[in-house]
């Protein structure tokens, strides 16, 4: 632990006393809260609460048991019914978190004959997946379609199945990934494709359906996974595609078939976000006005040179900095200047950055107090202050 610490590679948890929403509290201190996946900002919506409240009077704290014992209640059938619907795919399946939903399909599809071919900048359930999965893993550089397409052509007629991996938008950097390109490739090579769409679900596309309705793809046979525990605003995974892929992962994966069914309190308070999601387009809508209108503040009022911006297609933003020292040096500056945001290190990523993500209910007061923020460096602001 102390050459964690001494790597500047330790990690500590804050306690936040507050619902969910643009303004937390740590210590007593408000902080204007960029570091939630709470994009739409329902998370603390009254209306969310008080489905989760309804169904846990109606169905109970805990599910009881797994899905195919006791632990199956309408509110599941009812949310999956709802899922299915936003993603427009003939069915979905609701697992009790997004990490579990990627373990369990993942390794569902592909087993020790087959290939895997990966974005290298994938999240962690789907790095984990693959390896659970024990197919060939290949990983691509971030982005890289060339280098996919080489790998395809080299490798893919030696295995019986191949799989796609990647995130829709990359959780860590914020960009997208090319779907449209990946999914050209997919049907030259026959090989199935698995999007991540934790961070887009909610925020991408004309009615927040995500990476397939962004990139004008619906409709593709694409294994789409989701989370409720970002813009959704509750807890838990799910995965929407065709009826068959649904009937399969109910007999084969086992991080659902062996893992007690999702709480009621959480499908209910989901599928008021889902229900939201299409009653409240304008949540979406100001979620990315804001991000034009931050873009626009920091071209007039640059942040300070060691801040270098990560190319973003979405409502994450991130600055990369030189080292995990000074990745911590700035998020305290910026914590004691009223803004919290989240210090990414290895090694969650490559290389150290602070990453800033957007929600609907931000105000531009809290635009400008960011922006603010981040132009001056953590030394300079002492030198400021003393
Ligand atoms: C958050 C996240 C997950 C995990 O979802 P949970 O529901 O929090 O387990 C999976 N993939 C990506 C890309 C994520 O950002």
């Amino acid at each position: 632990m102390k050459t964690l610490e001494r790597a500047h590679w330790g990690r500590h948890v804050l306690a936040l006393g507050d619902r969910p929403g643009p303004i937390v509290h740590l210590q007593g201190q408000p902080l204007v809260n960029f570091a939630s996946n709470d994009y739409l900002g329902l998370a603390g919506d009254e209306r969310l609460l008080e489905a989760a409240v309804e169904a846990a009077r109606r169905y109970g704290t805990g599910a009881t048991g797994s899905r195919l014992l006791s632990g199956q209640r309408e509110i599941h059938r009812e949310l999956e019914e709802a899922l299915a619907k936003l993603k427009q795919t003939e069915a979905a399946l609701v697992f009790s978190s997004g990490y579990l939903a990627n373990l369990g399909t993942i390794a569902a599809l592909v087993g020790p004959r087959d290939l895997i071919l990966a974005d290298q900048y994938n999240h962690s359930s789907l790095k984990n997946g693959a390896r659970l999965s024990g197919a060939r893993v290949i990983s691509y550089p971030h982005g890289d379609t060339t280098s996919l397409q080489t790998s395809l052509e080299q490798h893919r007629n030696q295995y019986r199945r191949c799989l796609i991996l990647t995130d829709g938008v990359f959780s860590m950097d914020g960009d997208l990934c090319p779907l449209p390109v990946i999914l050209d490739l997919a049907a030259r090579f026959q090989v199935m494709v698995l999007v991540d769409d934790a961070h887009a679900t909610g925020v991408l596309g004309a009615r927040g359906a995500g990476s397939l309705e962004f990139w004008g793809c619906s409709g593709q046979e694409v294994v789409q996974v989701g989370t409720l525990s970002k813009a959704l605003g509750s807890l838990g995974g799910f995965v929407a595609g065709s009826r068959l892929l649904i009937e399969f992962l109910r007999h084969r994966a086992a991080t659902w078939i062996y893992s007690t069914g999702l709480s009621p309190a959480d499908a209910g308070a989901a599928l008021a976000g889902v229900q939201l999601l299409g009653a409240e387009p304008q949540r979406r809508e100001r979620l990315w006005s804001l991000r034009g209108e931050l873009q626009q503040l920091l071209a007039a009022m640059p942040p300070a040179w060691e801040l270098t911006p990560l190319p973003s297609q979405s409502p994450i933003l991130c600055w990369g900095v030189a080292s995990p020292e000074r990745a911590l040096a700035w998020g305290k500056a910026l914590r004691e200047r009223g803004i919290l945001a989240a210090v990414v290190r290895p090694p969650t990523v490559p290389t150290s950055r602070l990453r800033l993500s957007l929600m609907a209910n931000h105000t531009r007061t809290h635009l400008e107090h960011l922006t603010e923020a981040l132009r001056v460096s953590p030394e300079e602001g002492q030198s400021v202050l003393s």
